[in-house]
């Protein structure tokens, strides 16, 4: 093979379909592709786009739930370098024609189900919209007849993933193939035992693949040479049964990874094979954490920060740092992964010294090329190659770095500075909260006063003002909430981060 940092989806595809024909790389519900089956029906699919018409630097979209045939036509389209647009399922009709309208994309497939929703779409665009398609394309893919291709180059466009749009509007960051690979093949010369696999892996993809927390997982999988299993979307008994089922790895974000250790299956299954939980896209309360360590005790667990645009993981906290024993560690988001450099930044731009908090910035391989259509945003986001990652940050003396939040969350109350994760982590710690968010409200006095909305755990009561009491006894004055609002449920984006932005809307309606 090539060298690490140049492979390719093609060069990965033929590469393991020689070395490994017979080794299950996709499975869903069952029904299992081989190496050598996804070479076949690869050419095929290329066969069928290129009967299309399409060529590199066109963009294709998928409206659907995770899938077999998402991942066959993603990597498919990738060897030609046609782009391919992943859209949530959860999103609504407008959400999905701003997406279509911005890509420009000229095919849209579906899967089944989704006509309703796509033609709804469709039908809202201002743009011409592209061309639906599903159960005919399969036909024809049967039918086509593979032949030779110009296969994409290492620095052409393959992926563009749209953020989560928990700050604002989703962007859609685009990604080559260098980037997706540069830092997710297995490493020989790796010291880290969970940067390598062994032949008999499998990983278990059952977040959105409109998220880098899906798709990225096929990325691994393929980049790895090892089983693939998908299921269309997170329910905890999926998991639960993926666990018995002999499943090695999988990516969770937080919000899944309670239901899942908290589901009443739970301390009866089987989960001796899980080697690794990755978990990570969203700040995980201590005490989660702790209960999910004791409740997969074989698995090793890796914290995972990272963004869309840094096709995922930049920082990992290593099982090592997950002991039971009180360590400070597991606050951390984890070190620099092999291959990217981390840096906490002043306001000027410098380099901050250690315990400082400052913002976090990336310098990565699998930094993004840009933002699609938005020149600014990209001019603000990259500076020479250095990804601002928008999150305040500090970094200790062997560099591990604790994520405070979000530099647009922070409240600025009285001139101090207050981040919101870390009012929400002190209150986590009451019995009778299961869910807290923290936002900045209008204060005659202070210009923001901190707020903390707090859905209680089934069957209890909360009295704000002994969640504001709990909180003195724990942090500074000024960030101890001065009001506490009982809420039913949490707004959360489909990829299960809480939407602090719709919570503080009604309070600044009508100002800045
Ligand atoms: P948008 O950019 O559209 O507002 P988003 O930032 O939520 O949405 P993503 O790219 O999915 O979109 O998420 C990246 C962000 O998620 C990071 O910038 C960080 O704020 C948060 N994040 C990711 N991993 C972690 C982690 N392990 N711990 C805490 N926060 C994390
Ligand atoms: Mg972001």
């Amino acid at each position: 093979m090539a060298e690490h940092e140049k492979l390719t989806f093609d060069e990965l595809i033929r590469h393991w379909a020689k070395e490994k024909p017979d080794q299950v790389a996709l499975e869903q519900e069952g029904s299992a592709l081989t190496f050598a089956e996804l070479e076949d029906r690869s050419r095929k699919i290329v066969a069928m786009l290129r009967a299309r018409g399409l060529e590199k630097g066109d963009r294709i979209a998928w409206l659907g739930k995770n899938a077999r045939h998402y991942f066959e036509l993603f990597y498919s389209a990738a060897r030609l370098g046609i782009v391919m647009v992943p859209i949530g399922w959860r999103l609504a009709a407008p959400e999905i024609a701003y997406i279509l309208g911005d890509t420009g994309a000229k095919l849209l497939f579906i899967d089944e189900g989704f006509g309703e929703l796509a033609d709804k779409a469709c039908g809202q665009m201002d743009a011409a919209p592209p061309i639906v398609d599903t159960p005919t394309a399969r036909a024809e893919i049967a039918a086509a007849q593979p032949g030779d291709f110009a296969a994409a180059g290492a620095d052409d466009a393959v992926l563009q993933l749209y953020t989560s749009g928990t700050t604002g509007n989703p962007k859609g960051a685009v990604l080559t193939n260098a980037n997706l690979f540069s830092l997710r093949l297995p490493a020989e010369e790796a010291a880290q035992p969970w940067s390598s696999w062994d032949e008999d892996e499998a990983i278990l993809i059952c977040m959105p693949c409109a998220h880098i927390g899906g798709t990225g997982l096929g990325i691994m999988a393929i980049a790895a040479g090892i089983r693939a299993i998908v299921q269309a979307e997170f329910t905890p008994e999926g998991v639960l049964d993926a666990f018995e089922q002999g499943i090695t790895r999988l990516f969770i974000v937080p919000a899944a990874l309670q239901m899942v250790v908290q589901h009443p299956r739970a301390k009866d299954t089987d989960m001796s094979a899980v080697k690794y939980v990755m978990y990570g896209a969203a700040p995980i309360p201590l005490d989660l954490l702790r209960e999910a360590v004791q409740t997969i005790p074989g698995a090793g667990f890796l914290q995972c920060y990272g963004m869309t645009e840094t096709t995922g993981t930049i920082a990992m906290l290593p099982p090592e740092d997950h002991a039971l024993d009180g360590n400070q560690r597991m606050r951390s988001a984890g070190k620099a992964v092999p291959g990217a450099e981390l840096k906490v930044i002043g306001e000027d731009g410098g380099e901050l010294p250690c315990g400082e908090v400052g913002e976090l910035i990336c310098k990565s391989p699998s930094n993004m090329i840009g933002y699609w259509n938005l020149p600014d945003a990209t001019r603000g986001a990259l500076k020479d190659g250095w990804m601002h990652t928008g999150d305040a940050a500090y970094m200790d003396e062997d560099g591990y770095v604790y994520i405070q939040d979000r530099i647009k969350d922070m409240i600025i109350s009285g001139g101090e500075n207050v981040y919101p994760a870390q009012v929400e982590s002190a209150i986590y710690g009451h019995p009778a909260v299961s869910e807290v968010a923290v936002i900045g409200v209008p204060d005659e006095t202070w210009g923001e006063a901190v707020k903390a909305c707090v859905v209680p755990k089934p069957g209890t009561t909360v009295d704000p003002d002994d969640i504001i009491a709990f909180t003195r006894e724990r942090l500074a004055g000024f960030k101890v909430p001065k009001t506490v609002e009982v809420i039913d449920a949490m707004p959360r984006n489909p990829s299960g981060k809480i939407l602090r932005r719709e919570l503080r809307a009604p309070f600044w309606e009508g100002r800045d």
